[in-house]
């Protein structure tokens, strides 16, 4: 027998394109090695799934920094709005949270799976669990797709859906790469992007921040001439090792890429109370302090930024906890004011792929036409999700760009399958 259309993984990306295919009348058949579907899904957005986001397409598009620009003519057959209409039509109602994310109602991530899997069934998509696929054989007319135990599988087209290399214990080990290889596509360079970042910096291996986050921060990466190339505005968190949290997930792409430009380090600067000018804060410091002389500077200080910061801030312009305001010099007052404003440390790398949210790199854009994901090297072949060298922000971007892409392959594997 030959399937029309064969799915390989069962993520976001595999799971919109084995429905579309079927929709599209293709006799199609999902593979996915592990014994659950949409296993990374289910764990995105703290566990309760965070399907797509809100925000208009272009800003959706901004927040996709890794060729997003790519997903312009994809977005206009099915965007975010789509997706939010494709759920809600399946009987998924979904709320809006902070920054445009979008969730089910539920909280759950099984009403997601389940509603993606009950569509599948019902447009009776062949769906084969704990089913490892080793390699492909192209062909002139149809393709074979050979699995684990040798069994093979003959098919007029192939929607390569197998994600990238990050989490692998969710199942994307990055098998499809060399399938795509084999094709005579072009892998990018693969790293780590929305990753926590380490640092040998003093204050981090003497742990003396471990521990501390800070609440909606400006987080900025300089480049080797000390010009900002990006920042973002959120929370973030010391740790053992470095810096993580939302600012700094978001910052890393940017670290990543100047490191593997030959920088042996990146600067970051910490601006801890972005909504002050640094003038203003200046005299509104200046006055406190003439207003208290009697006072210790610290005491005056508090609650201005949070308190363990305020004492390393401190000490590193050797003021006491005790000094009294009337000790305290105008020079010492600018110093402290800029380091609020501009608190700089370097970070010299970021934990491992397999330990990042999102797998940077991938097959390059550049062999997949844009508005039908099909590759330019190879007929019957489409390719969707994490595995494309596309990369997008934490905040349902990525999970978007799977679901658009997905929608995409399958739909056109579909119809190459029936020409
Ligand atoms: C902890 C965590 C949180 C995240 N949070 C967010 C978030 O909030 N917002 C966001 O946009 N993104 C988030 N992401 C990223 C997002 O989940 C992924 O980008 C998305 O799941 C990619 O979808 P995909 O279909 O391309 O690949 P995957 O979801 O990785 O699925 C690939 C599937 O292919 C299967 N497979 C691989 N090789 C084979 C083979 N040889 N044979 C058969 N099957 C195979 C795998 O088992 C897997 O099921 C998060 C990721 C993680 C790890």
């Amino acid at each position: 027998m030959t399937y029309d259309v064969t799915v390989i993984g069962g993520g976001p990306s595999g799971l919109m394109a084995a429905i579309a295919a079927a929709e599209h009348g293709a006799r199609t058949l999902l593979l996915e090695k592990g014994k659950k579907l949409g296993k990374k899904l289910a764990i995105s957005g703290g566990g309760r799934c965070n399907v797509t986001n809100r925000l208009p397409q272009d800003e959706v598009i901004k927040h996709i920094p890794g060729n997003g620009k790519f997903l312009y003519s994809a977005f206009s057959v099915f965007n975010n709005y789509d997706i939010i209409d494709f759920f809600e039509n399946m009987g998924v109602g979904l709320k809006e949270e902070d920054h445009g994310r979008m969730f089910p109602k539920s909280n759950s991530a099984k009403t997601v799976v389940n509603a993606l899997i009950s569509k599948m069934e019902e447009l009776n998509v062949e769906i084969r669990l704990t089913t490892s696929v080793e390699a492909i054989h192209y062909d002139e007319n149809e393709h074979m797709v050979i699995l684990k135990g040798a069994e093979k599988i003959q098919t007029k087209a192939i929607v390569i859906a197998s994600g990238g290399k990050a989490v692998p214990h969710t199942g994307s080990t990055g098998d499809g790469y060399a399938w795509a290889k084999k094709a005579g596509h072009t892998i990018t360079e693969l790293y780590p992007t929305e990753v926590a970042l380490t640092s040998n910096e003093d204050f981090i291996k003497d742990k003396s921040l471990q521990g501390l986050s800070l609440r909606n921060v400006s987080l900025t990466v300089l480049n080797k001439r000390n010009k900002p190339i990006i920042s973002h505005q959120m929370d973030m968190i010391f740790t053992h090792f470095g810096v993580s949290g939302p600012a700094v997930l978001r910052c890393s792409q940017f670290v990543v890429k100047e490191l593997m430009r030959g920088s042996e380090k990146v600067t970051m600067v910490l601006d801890a109370l972005p909504e002050e000018k640094e003038e203003k804060l200046y005299q509104a410091i200046m006055k406190s302090t003439k207003e208290n002389p009697k006072k210790a500077f610290k005491n005056v200080m508090k609650g201005l930024i949070p308190e363990r910061l305020l004492s390393f801030i401190l000490k590193q312009n050797h003021i006491t906890d005790e000094e009294k305001c009337a000790h305290i010099s105008k020079e010492s007052i600018r110093t402290i004011t800029h380091h609020i404003k501009n608190f700089t440390f370097n970070v010299n790398g970021s934990l491992p792929l397999e330990k990042a949210f999102v797998t940077g790199g991938g097959v390059s854009i550049k062999e997949i036409v844009p508005n039908t994901m099909q590759s330019k090297r190879m007929h019957g072949l489409y390719f969707c999700g994490e595995i494309l060298d596309i990369h997008g922000y934490t905040g349902g971007y990525n999970i978007t760009s799977a679901l658009v892409t997905g929608r995409l392959a399958g739909m056109n594997a579909a119809n190459e399958s029936a020409d």
